[in-house]
């Protein structure tokens, strides 16, 4: 009969459920015990987690290598406040003086429309993010984000200011043209009341001074060697193409879809790669307002609200080949994923600690691009190309400009 037993920092022994042939570090995984937070004896010899099996005679002990309480997040003190038929189960962490407590509150269907509809509303009327008056382009995709925006817009409406809205949806590459994502869009606009414009291939090629067709260009990009960069430039041009779109017709805000998980994803990606990043959930760079008005609602909560006011809305094809990205963006959001379990509302504080940081932070560089003429942000510590932006110095170095 095998016998693993982890040995805690603050005074305790306990022994953790374990199968014969079963791999140690599954066993970890099972107790949430980090691999880096023990060392391990097996019949009282030190072995690697990583090439331990459990055998029928063994002992094994787990040893705590620092003296902290691994129960803040294997054990988290709960306050659950209970619904008879949960759809979703909302958790976030206080901190309280430095004691930490988890407060879970189970929503059914109808409180958890409300509950996502309140945070949508609290959160674009602090911090700025919707102002009386703005005028506002958004990117309409039919993507989830972009849709679950127009609905959470056109049931709060009436809690709202009064600003101006336009959708633009950009076309040029099969991906942005799947079928039941444009349907969506047209609908989603529809029910707003607004027009749907379409920005099509021409207008990119303008822009961005193609001598080639773009899906052409994308082509090679997603069949070469900087088929890593394909979603990079995609954004790039989308980002682009709204904002030449907002600059004709006057408007000073150009709207994302980026849900929580989305930026807390790109902090990751900021946090280990030291790239400067604008302000969340506003950022204003060569005179035009960025804003993301999804940021306090993640993917998982945004798709489960479409599902319950707009199923129809929900049907979305399956990514293609623009819409895929590098392990490293994978990399991002699956460290997203995980840190919102293991401290769940870490968003909240991401976010907050990140605006003070942009206080104390040198102020952002920007320069025009001589291109496209889009405004961008100079990187510290990197070649920084001379009035050209990352995009278009890399369709030129491709030849396609
Ligand atoms: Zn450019």
């Amino acid at each position: 009969m095998a016998h693993v037993v982890f040995h805690n920092k603050v005074g305790g022994s306990e022994t953790l459920e374990a199968a014969v042939g079963q791999p140690l570090t599954d066993v970890l995984t099972a107790h949430g015990i980090p691999t880096n937070a023990v060392i391990t004896l097996r019949n009282g010899k030190i072995v690697p987690e990583e090439t331990t099996i459990v055998g029928e005679h063994d002992v094994i002990e787990l040893r705590q290598v620092r003296h902290y309480d691994l129960d803040v997040t294997r054990r988290p003190a709960r306050v659950v406040y209970g619904v008879p038929d949960p759809v979703y189960v909302k958790s976030v962490m206080f901190d309280t003086a430095g004691q930490l407590e988890h407060r879970v509150e189970q929503f059914d269907e109808e409180s958890f429309v409300r509950y996502v509809e309140e945070t949508f509303v609290q959160s674009v009327l602090s911090h700025g993010v919707l102002n009386q008056g703005d005028s506002v382009v958004i990117g309409l995709s039919g993507g989830r984000d972009s849709v679950a925006f127009l609905k959470l817009l056109e049931r709060t409406r009436h809690r709202l200011p009064a600003f101006s809205i336009t959708s633009v949806t950009i076309t040029g590459l099969p991906d942005w043209e799947e079928p039941a994502t444009f349907a969506a869009a047209r609908a989603s606009a529809e029910g707003l009341g607004i027009d749907q414009v379409i920005v099509d291939a021409h207008d990119i090629e303008r822009v961005f001074k193609l001598r080639r067709p773009f899906v052409e260009a994308m082509n090679s990009v997603v069949g070469g060697e900087s088929r890593h960069l394909n979603m990079v430039v995609g954004h790039q041009v989308l980002r682009r193409m709204l904002e030449d779109h907002a600059q004709r017709i006057g408007a000073d805000t150009v709207a994302f879809g980026f849900n929580g998980d989305d930026l807390v994803a790109s902090m990751v990606t900021w946090i280990t790669s030291g790239y400067r990043m604008g302000g969340i959930p506003v950022r204003q760079i060569g005179g035009m307002r960025y804003i993301f008005p999804l940021y306090r609602i993640p993917k998982k909560e945004l798709t489960i609200y479409l599902e319950l006011v707009a199923p129809e809305l929900n049907r979305q094809g399956t990514p293609g080949r623009f819409t895929t990205g590098p392990q490293e963006r994978s990399m991002a959001y699956a460290m997203a994923d995980h840190l919102y379990g293991l401290w769940p509302g870490i968003d909240y504080y991401l976010f907050e600690s990140f605006a003070t940081m942009q206080r104390y932070m040198f102020p952002l560089v920007e320069e025009k691009c001589r291109v496209c003429e889009g405004v961008y942000v100079l990187q510290e510590g990197v070649r920084n190309p001379i009035d050209i932006c990352d995009v278009c110095d890399f369709f030129a170095r491709q030849e396609f400009s």
